[in-house]
């Protein structure tokens, strides 16, 4: 990481503009950022590379991760409570701050109510089936691996993925269109097609401005009181794919828009930020729906289990991608026999095989492995239980009635897409850290661009980027605006 210098503000003989708060991003985290500053009163900027305000949030199939006992999971008949919802993400996070995760929690009802006041609308209805994504208007649905083991032993399990009332895949177009308009209708400036290219920094080490290049211009910005940075993830960024994620390069398609390119986090660390979770991912090609395939098992080239087939499909891929040569197959039954309906995944069928020594031999698998792994499975599945695994009984059946099919679900040989995770360090005031624990005064991070609740895709949930980047977003406004002004 060494482009975006810091630059010395007793360099700059004049500001182009002056406000308390500048915003470097315009999607779901920064617009949050923004309204919540301007609310508190102060001058705000928004700094956009784009041509209008979106990212990749308006992108997004626009699911939030909410809980905590929401208007919505009371009305579909669900309980939930803060307290659950902390057990759940304390055991499923890498390395959690416990802090930023008990305040995302225990304000979870009170955000849900905001993002609604805003104009974000959610139904009050629920999907009770396993999906990926909807492309109805229904809103609650399970997005993530609370009735998992071990998970389900350590908190209460509920539905927590809240979708935005909008037809297709794509529904953060419908929340991140609700909150832009609040921008506009509340006077929000922002500046577009404008680049921000680095942090200015004063002698004390504060951050108290930004550089940035709009259309052949450079302009410094001076940020009175902070500088908020919401640029979104580095997927886009082969060089620090290259050297934090390279399992990604090559293998599976990034998510998200061209800007996404890690400047903040570039920007961040060239100013002494620390980050976090660097490696961490979430890349998904879940093989269901349908739901019965689950009733499936996954195996290695080896011909053994790894992963509970009802984990979360991001869980799920992150253990394929520690298998031996990235390889994995979906073993089912003639029971359940179905294709995988997210075709863009490309789960091939390898073939299909009478008897499982011939699907053993059509796999090149060790002699006998396969056999061996089906008939364990097999003798504890008709008493519903997989001691080895503890797949929910939900989910178990014995898989005795040939013929016997495979899908290759491989990394390599699938369509994985993927998110990066990883971002600069903040707490739960979202003030960006250095290594040695102190604060950068003047500098807060938010969004895809900071390290926050989801660290890699073993603990992933659907909505674990717009609902913390919507909810630290608010923060890291509340937080700058009241931040003592430099000049
Ligand atoms: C297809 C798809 C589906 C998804 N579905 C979901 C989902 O349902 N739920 C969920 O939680 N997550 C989902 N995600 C992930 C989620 O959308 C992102 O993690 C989240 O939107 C990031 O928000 P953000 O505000 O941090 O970044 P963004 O929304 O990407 O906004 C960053 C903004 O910063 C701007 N920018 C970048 N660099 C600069 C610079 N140097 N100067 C000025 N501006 C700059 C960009 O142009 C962009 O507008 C999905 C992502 C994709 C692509």
């Amino acid at each position: 990481m060494t482009a975006f210098q810091p630059i010395a503000a007793d360099r700059i003989s004049r500001w182009d503009r002056s406000v308390d708060v500048l915003i470097i991003g315009y999607g779901i985290a920064g617009a949050c950022a923004a309204l919540e500053a301007h609310r508190a009163g102060a001058e705000v900027l928004v700094v956009e590379r784009a041509s209008g305000g979106g990212g990749a949030s308006a992108l997004s199939s626009g699911i939030f991760y909410l809980g905590g006992g929401t208007a919505v999971q009371q009305a579909c008949g669900y309980e939930d409570d803060a307290e659950e919802m902390y057990k759940f993400l304390m055991a499923s996070t890498q390395a959690p701050d416990a802090q930023l995760v008990r305040r995302y929690c225990d304000d979870n009802v009170e955000h849900f109510n905001w993002l609604e006041a805003q104009g974000v609308p959610f139904e009050r209805t629920s999907f009770k089936g396993k999906a990926v994504f909807l492309n109805t208007t229904e809103c609650l649905f399970s997005t993530g691996s609370e009735k998992v083991w071990p998970f389900r032993e350590v908190a209460k399990p509920a539905p927590r993925g809240h979708k935005v009332a909008g037809q297709g895949e794509n529904a953060g177009a419908v929340g991140m269109a609700a909150i832009l308009q609040r921008c506009t209708d509340e006077g929000v400036p922002a500046l577009y097609d404008a680049q921000a290219t680095g942090l200015v920094v004063d002698a004390s080490g504060r951050v108290v401005g930004v550089q940035a290049k709009q259309l052949g211009t450079t302009l410094h910005l001076q940020a009175r009181r902070g500088v908020i940075l919401a640029t979104g993830g580095f997927n886009m960024n082969k060089t620090m794919l290259a050297e934090h994620a390279p399992r990604m390069l090559g293998n599976a398609e990034p998510l998200g828009i061209p800007y996404n390119d890690g400047a903040g986090i570039t920007m961040g660390h060239a100013a002494g930020a620390d980050t976090q979770a660097m490696g961490g991912v979430i890349a998904t090609a879940s093989f269901y729906p349908p739901a019965q395939l689950i009733k499936g098992i996954l195996v290695n080239r080896r011909g053994e289990r790894f992963v509970a087939e009802d984990a979360y499909h991001g869980r799920t891929a992150d253990f394929i991608i520690e298998q031996p040569g990235h390889t994995a197959y979906l073993i089912v039954d003639a029971d359940i026999f179905a294709y995988p309906e997210i075709t863009s995944a490309g789960h091939t069928l390898v073939d299909g095989w009478e008897t499982v020594a011939e699907m053993e031999a059509g796999l090149n698998m060790p002699a006998g492995a396969l056999q061996r792994t089906i008939a364990d499975y097999n003798r504890h599945a008709v008493h519903g239980e997989d001691p080895l695994l503890h797949k929910h009984p939900d989910w178990v059946k014995p898989l005795d009635k040939g013929p016997y099919a495979a899908f290759d679900v491989s990394f390599n040989k699938s369509v994985y897409l993927f998110l990066t995770l990883g971002g600069l360090k903040t707490t739960a005031r979202t003030e960006v850290l250095r290594a040695d624990g102190t604060i950068i005064p003047g500098l807060y991070a938010v969004g895809a661009c900071a390290s926050s609740i989801p660290q890699d895709g073993k603990g992933y949930a659907s909505g674990l980027s717009l609902g913390p980047g919507s909810y630290f977003g608010r923060v890291a406004g509340r937080q700058a605006a009241a931040a003592n002004a430099t000049a």
